[in-house]
């Protein structure tokens, strides 16, 4: 790869990085925060392992940093003693080289986020093409306010354990999840607050993974509040029943920017030799 030329410096990240197959061959590390970063020496989640498969082979974006390929062995290992369950479907992670993605994400960049499919892992030998076409479950009802049948103690298993990983730094699940876990949790309640109601996240969960140790130049998020977070769980339910009036517009309020394309330059500077290196 040659040097980043002023036509790059114009082009929106997002393609500068989609357009990239593989990770980087430098040491592994996550560069800027979440939503705005990437991910040097990045490692591909094996698309088959003894309890995960990787689903839509075809975004590849089953790659991290080596610590979160760490956390899915472990995880999954779990997961696949859970009845019913033999190991976790493993939806994106994050691109060869994280950054901006074409479609979907804002988050997902600096290969720490992992999206885990809801649908229990019961069939370990999907084929590619069936892991293109096959869909996740929904867990559910009533806009989000409540679980489904679907959800049963081992999803609430597999979320408590991720929770209580040392290196998970915040999980998003939809609202009605949080509560039920509220609900159903004996004794120690810490974790809960590690469980982040959020929207969307139905049909998988999403596990953020902080900063690991010695990574200079990733951006952690400030930690949840304290507590265990389930009153504005709760608090999130009720409006979700009862929706509250939606407030009067402010006349003075200042026109919302659209967006604007993030380009290299906008990423940490790390990140263009990220993407220069072989
Ligand atoms: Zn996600």
């Amino acid at each position: 790869m040659g040097l980043v030329t002023s036509a790059d410096a114009a082009t929106p990240a997002k393609e500068l990085f989609g357009a990239k197959p593989t990770g980087s061959q430098q040491k592994p590390a996550p560069f800027g925060s979440y939503a705005k970063g990437c991910v040097a020496g990045a490692v591909q989640l094996p698309e088959t392992g003894p309890t995960w498969q990787a689903m839509r082979l075809s975004r590849n974006r089953n790659w991290g940093h080596p610590e979160t390929i760490r956390f899915i062995e472990k995880l999954s290992a779990f997961a696949a003693k859970q009845p019913g369950w033999n190991g976790l479907y493993i939806g994106d992670i994050s691109q060869p080289r994280g950054g901006p993605m074409l479609s979907g994400h804002r988050s997902h960049q600096v290969g720490l986020d992992i999206d885990i499919w809801m649908r229990p892992g019961d069939n370990l030998s999907l084929s590619r093409s069936q892991r293109e076409k096959i869909s996740s479950i929904s867990m559910r009802r009533s806009k989000g306010a409540y679980v489904n049948s679907d959800w049963t103690r081992a999803h609430h298993e597999i979320l408590k354990a991720a929770a209580r990983d040392k290196r998970v730094a915040r999980i998003f699940v939809f609202p009605g999840a949080k509560v039920q876990m509220c609900n159903d949790a004996k004794g120690d309640r810490r974790w809960l607050r590690k469980i982040r109601p959020w929207w969307g996240h139905h049909y998988h969960f999403h596990v953020r993974l902080a900063c690991p140790k010695g990574a200079r130049g990733c951006t952690d998020q400030n930690p949840p509040p304290r507590g265990d977070g389930c009153a504005d769980a709760q608090k999130w339910v009720n409006d979700i029943l009862n929706p509250p009036p939606p407030k009067p517009a402010d006349p003075n309020a200042p026109k919302p920017k659209p967006r604007r394309e993030y380009t290299l330059s906008d990423l940490p500077k790390q990140c263009a030799a990220v993407l220069q290196s072989n």
